[in-house]
């Protein structure tokens, strides 16, 4: 017998977590912040006193979950809780569990995290009380038998997990895609996962949007290609620097335009760390065509924030801005706004920027303030991006393949879109339930 409790994400994209029951074991999958939540631009320290821990439930930042929290008096009856990938709408509150929870990640994801927090001043999470799993390889908590399968996402080494408790099978999409640079990823997975299946939650992130059929990173990639060829000046792409996929297309398009790719410090960070198990270019012998530049507004925060040492790592590898100056038809630079100090020493004419993000990522003031910046140096914008998170009809050929006996949405504003694909769907506002004997 399984129970499965939705305790937040019925009908939000963000901040998912659902709790898993069998008579012996009691986890939970995933435990994340909400997208709008506060502690994203303002991170809260390691040490959370009782009064604060106790506002940030009543707030709704965290979830109410009896016991888990260092701060909470009451008995906890969760025995683990398992994180499918690296963004914070995911596992951003599990640095505050009592130490009696074991936390599952992947060694990628928790290094990406780790490093990030290192980097930036944020809390880091405890690497010594952290159980690691290895996508495709099955591990055990308590009564449960978790598979996970990795999956293409904008998160690095993302899973999804197939659990069971040798009776009943629940397949947990997490955020998935079919659209990046692993495109036949899923249809794999989707032979794999078990039959019958007796719950499938997932999740459906770009529902809310137009049922279009996505861009791929491939076809990014080709427009980039032909973007950059008709540039006769710099290149800047504005990017997310844990979005792998998307700085692999980056690079793959510099390099295919005869272009260095030029990139921070805390994203070759980023880069290496994901080069650790996979090919992936990062400032080194093997990609020599990756290079350094250490923006002096940036770097002095990341002093702050972090070490020297952390930031130097690289230096062997860098660009200085005379080089950039003396032909930027040669480069394509990572941005962002906090660099402006480094851009403002480059000839900026006939430049151009993809803005490869989110479009809501535009509005905040520093955003709007950098894009008109550059648009008085008549650099030429480019939106160059495609979402995270699958389509419909990846969706529908997901639930017509795995026919779950229940359907259970997540990470989604329009659960209701389920119940018109199929009969099987049950809404579960969140803190409901199923049970399955
Ligand atoms: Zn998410
Ligand atoms: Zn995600």
């Amino acid at each position: 017998m399984i129970t499965c409790t939705i305790l937040r994400g019925h009908n939000q994209i963000g901040g998912s977590c659902v709790e898993l029951q069998s008579e012996k074991t009691n986890i939970l999958i995933d435990l994340g912040l909400s997208l709008d939540s506060n502690i994203f631009d303002i991170p809260l320290p390691a040490d959370i006193t009782t009064v604060q821990g106790e506002e940030l439930v009543k707030n709704s930042e965290f979830i109410d979950i009896a016991g888990i929290y260092v701060w909470d008096d009451r008995t906890n009856k969760i025995d683990a809780v398992v994180i499918s990938h690296s963004h914070p709408d995911h596992w951003g509150i599990v640095q505050w569990l009592k130490p009696e929870i074991q936390i599952w990640f992947s060694e990628i994801s928790l290094k990406m995290i780790n490093k990030s927090a290192e980097l930036l001043g944020r809390p880091k999470i405890q690497e010594d009380r952290v159980k690691l799993f290895i996508p495709g390889s099955k591990f055990t908590v308590g009564g449960f038998e978790i598979r996970p399968h990795l999956v293409d996402h904008s998160a690095f080494e993302a899973s999804a997990f197939e659990i069971t408790d040798k009776n009943r099978t629940i397949f947990y999409t997490g955020d998935f895609r079919q659209h990046g640079r692993k495109v036949k990823l899923w249809d794999k997975i989707l032979k794999k996962v078990k039959q019958p299946l007796d719950v499938l939650i997932i999740e459906g992130t770009t529902l809310s949007r137009l049922d279009e059929t996505p861009i791929t990173e491939k076809n990014l990639e080709e427009q980039a290609v032909k973007e950059i060829s008709n540039c006769d000046g710099l290149a800047m792409i504005w990017t997310s620097s844990q979005n792998i996929d998307r700085l692999v297309t980056a690079y793959r398009s510099a390099k295919r335009t005869g272009r260095t790719f030029v990139i921070d410090p805390y994203t070759a960070h980023m880069l290496k760390i994901a080069g650790q198990s996979n090919v992936i270019p990062y400032p080194s012998k093997k990609f020599q065509d990756v290079r350094v530049y250490f923006s002096s507004r940036f770097c002095s925060y990341l002093v702050k924030q972090s070490s020297v040492k952390a930031l130097y790592e690289f230096q062997k590898w860098k660009i200085a801005k005379e080089e950039i100056i003396e032909n930027p038809s040669k480069y394509l630079i990572i941005v962002r706004p906090s660099v402006k100090d480094f851009l403002n020493h480059l000839p900026l004419k006939n430049s151009l920027l993809f803005y490869s993000m989110w479009e809501g990522y535009r509005d905040d003031e520093k955003s709007e303030r950098f894009l008109n910046w550059l648009k008085e140096q008549s650099t030429k914008e480019i939106f160059l991006h495609t979402s995270g998170h699958a389509d419909a009809s990846t969706i529908r050929d997901t639930i017509k393949t795995l026919k779950p006996h229940n359907l259970i949405p997540i990470h989604t504003t329009l659960p209701e879109w389920f119940e018109k694909e199929y009969s099987k769907t049950k809404i579960l506002q969140n803190g409901n339930s199923i049970t399955i004997k």
